[in-house]
């Protein structure tokens, strides 16, 4: 076993890939047809670990120029004090966004490797509270067609996922009929929506009484998820059996605060590659706790599932077509849900995974 002080980080290497969707994809706000993740690759002693956001390319450069330096030659056993460091370099370029991503890529990038080098699964490292974390299947897109929404929701239900997401505020007019058709699909399961910010107040509300009709139980982002005082108002005036979340776009501390304190949401989600990585999750986790609310992991299930099950709060994680296919590609070792739960491997060090260099080269570009 290596001892802690003889573990300073010697390397770190980024990598950028953009890899094509297998359909285009939308949701309320947003249309694409290819995602970028950025991956850091950090060592001391014998160990290897890895970590990564899904983000702009530009993420990549800022870890080179910023963070690397700051991070080479620290001990690899204190997370804590890198991220301390990473937080302070970038003050003058703005905490939220492409900096709170690239701190994510190296921050989970130093659990792994911590965990790899006490030959830990990183939730033994982190303290795990249950055995396995429950996922939801995340897609659903705009779109899709009809037949296409119906197949891939149904599928996850056959396979055993007891709950799934569909995007929902392109085309207003259409979305009662489609959350209708995804019903009759997955039959008893939950089924939740996602507006990624797309509708009015008024109109959120009239629709949330039209999805309690087929018994949706979790609306994500109805309104802006800057509009705290409209989520609260879907919050307080909703039906019943509903709740309204959102967080995925926090990437700091005060942010989570905000939104609780403004009583903005039933259950709050959170992005360990937005929100500076899992030491910024783990925070939001108590937050969370402090506040009686429960915590959704927003997305990257492969870098959710040690910390999912190593956070009290937590209720489930984003099986999100997208990253999950993309996971798959691009690492050895990505979970599969079994029963409707992730369950992390606890015969690998650290995350678990690890890059796939020959596949992941085919989508690289420059950074
Ligand atoms: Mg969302």
């Amino acid at each position: 076993m290596v001892r802690a002080a003889d573990a300073p980080i010697r390397e770190l290497d980024v990598g950028v890939y953009t890899i094509p969707t297998d359909a285009p994809e939308s949701d309320g706000t947003l249309e694409w047809n290819a995602t970028t993740l950025v991956t850091v690759c950090c060592s001391a002693g014998n160990a290897r670990g890895v970590g990564y956001t899904y983000a702009d390319s530009a993420t990549a450069r800022l870890i080179v120029d910023k963070l690397k330096p700051l991070v080479v030659g620290r001990d690899a056993m204190d997370v804590a004090g890198c991220w301390d460091a990473m937080v302070h370099a970038i003050r003058n370029l703005g905490r939220p966004g492409v900096c709170s991503m690239a701190i994510a890529a190296v921050d989970n990038a130093l659990w792994d490797l911590k965990g790899r080098l006490l030959d830990l699964p990183l939730v033994k490292l982190l303290g795990q509270v249950r055995s396995a974390v429950p996922v939801y299947g995340s897609g659903g897109f705009t779109s899709y067609s009809d037949g296409q929404l119906s197949e891939q929701l149904s599928g996850w239900v056959a396979s055993g996922i007891g709950r799934v997401k569909m995007k929902v505020g392109r085309e207003p007019q259409r979305d009662v009929v489609r959350a209708t058709t995804a019903r009759k699909a997955i039959r008893d399961a939950e089924l939740f929506v996602d507006a990624n910010g797309a509708y009015t107040r008024k109109l959120a509300l009239a629709l949330a009484r039209a999805f309690a009709d087929q018994r949706v139980t979790w609306f994500e982002e109805p309104v802006s998820s800057d509009d705290l005082q409209g989520l609260h108002l879907l919050r307080t005036r909703g039906p019943g059996g509903m709740d309204i979340s959102a967080g995925e776009y926090g990437y700091d501390l005060p942010y989570f605060r905000r939104m609780l304190e403004a009583q903005a949401v039933d259950a709050l989600q959170a992005d360990a590659t937005r929100c500076a990585g899992i030491t910024g999750f783990m925070r939001v986790a108590g937050l969370c706790e402090a506040f009686a609310i429960p915590l959704s992991s927003h997305c990257a299930p492969s870098i959710h599932a040690h910390p999912c099950c190593a956070a009290t709060p937590v209720r489930h994680l984003e099986w999100f077509h997208d990253h999950v296919r993309i996971e798959r590609i691009l690492f050895d070792g990505a979970l599969a849900p079994a029963a409707g739960a992730l369950q992390p491997d606890l015969s690998r060090p650290g995350l678990g995974i690890e890059l796939r260099a020959a596949d992941a080269n085919r989508y690289a570009v420059a950074a």
